[in-house]
């Protein structure tokens, strides 16, 4: 668990969330994902939403493997738990079986 307060880390993340290298790289996710959610195929509210968490892996925090495109509905359900991580996680292999290994 990161060594730092919850109050701080708020702080940390609206940063975040304002920079433009955030902004660029969820522009790049939602186009990449087709612009829909992955989950439903729904395109309005579009979130982009880490798969690792932000405040447990803040290296992972730009690196487009992580990142997700889900409409508003489905990214609560995944912060509530209420969407199972297996849509994820079908999504995601079908994602690393069609695209070609780029590291
Ligand atoms: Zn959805
Ligand atoms: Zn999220």
């Amino acid at each position: 668990m990161p060594n730092i307060s919850y109050n701080k880390w708020q702080k940390i993340k609206e940063a975040f969330l304002k920079s433009s290298k955030w902004q660029s790289m969820r522009q790049q996710i939602i186009s990449r994902d087709g612009g829909v959610c992955s989950i439903c195929g729904f395109d309005t509210s579009l979130n982009v939403h880490h798969i690792k968490s932000h405040y447990y892996f803040p290296d992972l925090a730009l690196d487009p493997d992580n990142l997700i495109t889900l409409c508003q509905k489905h990214h609560k359900e995944i912060h509530n738990n209420k969407t199972t991580k297996s849509a994820l996680v079908k999504y995601y292999k079908k994602q690393y079986e069609e695209r070609p290994i780029k590291k």
